[in-house]
């Protein structure tokens, strides 16, 4: 990008992070949240190794811990025992701390022991996949080797600033503002959905949160949702369930 005219490499560079972050939002749906966490969709080997991957590079994030943090948000939803409402928490500090609150509850063991018991560590998370900081560094060294360093460091802050921002809106603003058709105190947010690779449609995921498919209604768009069908029919993927099935009515 070196031999572009001023300023379009730095354009450019903007755009990858978003790019990126774009990517890294649709794994973490379809693979820490549908997949694992809620057993909506069974991905194959192959599918499940190269999302496996992609998390650990691009976020660092330890798939037994996310799954255990975001089984107790379903299981104490906006009451005492929520890692991330923001009724217990406030507003901002989920939107611009939820990084920190995450931590604090993956960290206790007691949390990953009794919510992620079907994820055990296994050897590629000794070897491999625990530690975060290799997998970034890989991800900055790819960045930096295509890019050149400059660039690199400002598609790589696009990407962290996108990518936490979003994910604190989904914890913050998809349990503040926003439509409630089914009785919870999670928010549908179609335009956070765009955003957010459909996660934007947060109260009716707490409405049904082992259907593969995010958006209940016209008017309603899961583009996770799309990428999901489109593993299920390259044989990547298999469904849960065919059918919509509710825990609450609409209101
Ligand atoms: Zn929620
Ligand atoms: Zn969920």
């Amino acid at each position: 990008m070196s031999h572009l005219p001023e300023p379009w490499p730095v354009v450019l560079a903007i755009l990858i992070g978003l790019a990126l972050a774009e990517i890294s939002f649709f794994v973490t749906t379809i693979y820490l949240h549908r997949a694992l966490a809620h057993k909506a969709i069974v991905l194959s080997p192959r599918a499940k190794a190269t999302c496996r991957i992609l998390i650990w590079v691009g976020t660092g994030t330890r798939p037994r811990q996310w799954v255990a943090v975001h089984r107790k948000h379903h299981a104490f939803t906006d009451r005492d025992g929520d890692p991330h409402s923001p009724f217990i928490f406030g507003y901002a500090h989920v939107q611009f701390g939820n990084v920190a609150l995450y931590r604090k509850a993956a960290r206790d063991p007691a949390t990953v022991a009794r919510y992620a018991r079907d994820l055990p560590r296994d050897s590629w998370d000794r070897w491999l996949f625990d530690h975060a900081l290799l997998g970034l560094g890989l991800g900055v060294v790819v960045l930096v080797l295509t890019m050149g360093w400059m660039l690199a460091l400002i598609a790589a802050g696009v990407y962290t600033v996108t990518y936490l921002l979003g994910a604190g809106a989904i914890n913050a603003i998809g349990h503040w503002w926003g439509k409630r058709p089914y009785q919870n105190l999670a928010t549908n947010n179609q335009w956070l959905a765009w955003l957010v690779a459909g996660e934007g449609l947060h109260n009716n995921h707490h409405a049904a949160a082992t259907s593969a498919r995010l958006s209940f209604t016209k008017g309603e768009f899961d583009p996770g949702w799309y990428v999901v069908r489109a593993l299920v029919g390259l044989h990547l993927a298999t469904l849960r369930h065919t059918k919509l099935v509710l825990k609450a009515s609409r209101s």
